[in-house]
């Protein structure tokens, strides 16, 4: 499987930080992994402009439920698509803390993405309080089971480990947590796509830099990462798509 290198850009960048994605690509124009970038929606189409006739993946950072309609402030997966999107990001923490998103909620929307022809990235991960009180893999399991779909392929879906805890903290777990982490979720998924779980992609996100990215890559059953701070600037990104190769 080919490993991934994810950036969400969150809610930062304007047309100026475009010039990190030349940047980006003049260094890394061949990486032996799947280079993913996810800006805001603004910025998508002007960036696949900025990529095109490179192997820079786009994504968007959440899509609706519905294609089209009277959904004030939305994007519709087909919306992401037409912009120059093959991936969307779902059921972010800080989507899933700010707007509420329930695992319910991530579920509708990954079919949707799916439906549309986007991979869906969707996001698990527990918050400190949870951790402390040895409830890790029961919450990541019950947001798997609620929100994943069980008809996904392969190609269709990758799953995002992000404690929390460890987003934008500089803080991360050991790589014993993640590596138990990451084990259960390859157990738990088999249960629900059988064979086509082998070959899904798990990434760890979490404060992921250039200073740890080895570290964490060598774990087994971590197949990438989803990078927000670090996939900001060009060389900072660059490094970690090294450390996949
Ligand atoms: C994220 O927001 O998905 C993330 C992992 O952020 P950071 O790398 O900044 O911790």
């Amino acid at each position: 499987m080919k490993k991934l290198a994810a950036g969400n850009w969150k809610m930062n960048g304007s047309a100026a930080a475009l010039a990190e994605v030349q940047a980006l690509l003049a260094a890394h124009p061949d990486p032996a992994c799947e280079m993913l970038l996810c800006p805001p929606a603004t910025l998508l189409a002007q960036m696949n402009w900025a990529a095109r006739g490179s192997v820079l993946k786009l994504g968007g950072q959440d899509c609706h439920t519905a294609a089209s309609g009277a959904h004030t402030g939305d994007i519709s997966a087909d919306m992401l698509k037409e912009a120059g999107a093959t991936y969307v990001i779902l059921g972010h923490s800080e989507r899933r803390a700010d707007h509420g998103e329930s695992d319910a909620l991530v579920l509708a929307k990954a079919q949707a993405a799916i439906a549309t022809g986007l991979v869906a990235v969707v996001c698990l991960g527990e918050t400190e309080a949870q951790r402390d009180a040895g409830e890790t893999l029961a919450v990541i399991g019950a947001q798997l089971d609620g929100s994943v779909p069980r008809d996904a392929s392969a190609a269709q879906l990758v799953i995002a480990y992000e404690p929390v805890w460890a987003i934008g903290t500089g803080r991360t777990p050991t790589i014993a947590q993640i590596a138990e982490v990451h084990n259960f979720l390859r157990a738990r998924l088999t249960a629900h796509i059988g064979a086509e779980a082998a070959n899904t992609r798990l990434l760890y996100g979490g404060s992921v830099k250039p200073s740890n990215a080895a570290e964490i890559f060598a774990v087994a059953d971590v197949d990438g990462a989803l990078v927000g701070g670090a996939s900001l600037k060009a060389p900072d990104f660059g490094a970690i798509v090294s450390a996949l190769a």
